[in-house]
């Protein structure tokens, strides 16, 4: 089993500050000074350890939430982004020249499946959507001019667990990258660690935890990352999807936290979880025996820190759904609002907001229910009260007969 432990990687990540404040300096420039035109050249030619040039290729701060985040992801490195979205598209087009294909699992977030339906074929790259829960279809899938496979560790909004081992097995076989969205599993699933190549995330969600900003990562060999900041060829350089040095300071300090949040976040999550299928809901959650992704997920998983925060029930219909949702917010069972990775819970049903991209035929094919509501658990202290006031929601609705 698995004795990797990001919470200890972190633990033992310390900067100092520039006067040996406790938290990192945070850089507020653009533009860094040279003693001479000789070692600027030096840089123009080739990256020299902590020197810096300008803020879009790297500064301090946002050095330090990379090299933290490269701890949590056990990567050799990792930059940090503007968005989520833009890790994902600087990523797949490092790689992807016009005339190349690549997977993708076809359960993902509705964004990047725009990104990736819509937008890349513009640029001549091909993408195969596959059920990558089937290993067989996506083996049948690879060509001479596949890439990429892509998919997310834990999929939105069905929470489908990836196999990663098998997908990486498949990718090395075929000499190809193995790139996972782990959004929804920071700390508790480590992809690169079973043996993913590129890990993104989006920032903006459990890992900064507070929904006070939209950042983005990625996280991967140190050649990769060196590719992505190349001054003449790399997109996170050159398309410019640049952190903003503040933030990366203030995510950093929520970073140090995320251990414990998770860990309360899937406390929680489990609690509703098993008590609303006890009452005959028809509940998603990786951590319920009845879950298809259960078993491959306690294979998977670091210990110590539960299934995570997102769980999704399925209300029948979608007049019941809003209905529901509503009530759930009258109630201060939490916010009727997309994102994820909030200390409050937030709910929303993907059909109509996140994964709204989707055509409808295909939402069908992926099990995607008018009635899906996603929930992403807060950190609620009485979570047994939450429960009570969740259950109010269903028998009002009509959801539970008694
Ligand atoms: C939100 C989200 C993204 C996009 O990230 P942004 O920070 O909003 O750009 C990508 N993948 C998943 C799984 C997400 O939940």
């Amino acid at each position: 089993m698995h004795h990797f432990d990001p919470s200890t990687e972190l633990q033992d990540y310390l900067v100092f500050g520039e006067y040996g404040g406790v938290n990192p300096s945070i850089t507020d420039s653009s533009t860094y000074t040279f003693l001479s035109p000789e070692r600027m050249k030096e840089l123009f030619d080739h990256e020299v350890e902590g020197c810096f040039l300008y803020s879009r290729h790297w500064n301090p701060t946002n050095k330090h939430l990379a090299d933290a985040l490269a701890k949590l992801e056990d990567s050799e490195a990792a930059i940090v982004t503007g968005s989520g979205m833009s890790a994902i598209a600087c990523a797949i087009l490092q790689i992807c020249d016009s005339g190349d294909e690549f997977i993708s699992s076809r359960t993902i977030y509705g964004g990047t499946y725009a990104l990736f339906k819509n937008l890349l074929p513009r640029f001549g790259i091909k993408i195969k959507f596959v059920n990558t829960q089937d290993l067989n279809a996506v083996k049948k899938s690879i060509t001479k001019k596949t890439k990429i496979i892509y998919c997310e560790s834990i999929s939105n909004p069905l929470l489908e667990i990836a196999d990663i081992p098998a997908l990486s097995e498949l990718a090395n076989k075929n000499k190809i990258k193995l790139m996972i969205d782990n959004t929804f599993s920071p700390i508790l699933i480590s992809p690169i660690h079973l043996g993913a190549h590129i890990v993104i995330h989006s920032l903006t969600k459990f890992i900064n935890g507070t929904s006070d900003c939209v950042a983005g990562c990625i996280c991967s060999s140190s050649e990769f990352i060196n590719q992505l900041m190349d001054i003449n060829l790399g997109t996170a350089m050159l398309l410019g999807p640049v952190l903003d040095s503040h933030r990366a300071a203030s995510i950093l300090k929520n970073l140090h936290s995320l251990h414990i949040r998770v860990e309360k976040h899937s406390k929680n999550a489990l609690y509703l979880a098993e008590n609303l299928e006890r009452l005959g809901v028809k509940v998603y959650y990786p951590g319920l025996p009845s879950h298809n992704g259960h078993k491959l997920i306690n294979k998977l998983m670091n210990e110590g820190f539960g299934y995570g925060g997102m769980l999704a029930i399925d209300a029948g219909d979608e007049e019941t759904a809003d209905k529901l949702m509503k009530k759930m917010q009258v109630e201060k069972v939490g916010y009727l609002a997309v994102s994820l990775g909030y200390f409050k819970t937030l709910f929303s049903s993907p059909g109509h907001s996140t994964s709204s991209e989707i055509p409808k035929e295909e939402q069908e094919k992926m099990g995607l229910s008018e009635g899906l509501i996603r929930i992403s658990i807060g950190l609620d202290n009485n979570i047994h009260k939450t429960f009570e006031r969740f259950k109010k929601c269903l028998l009002e609705v009509g959801l539970l007969i008694k």
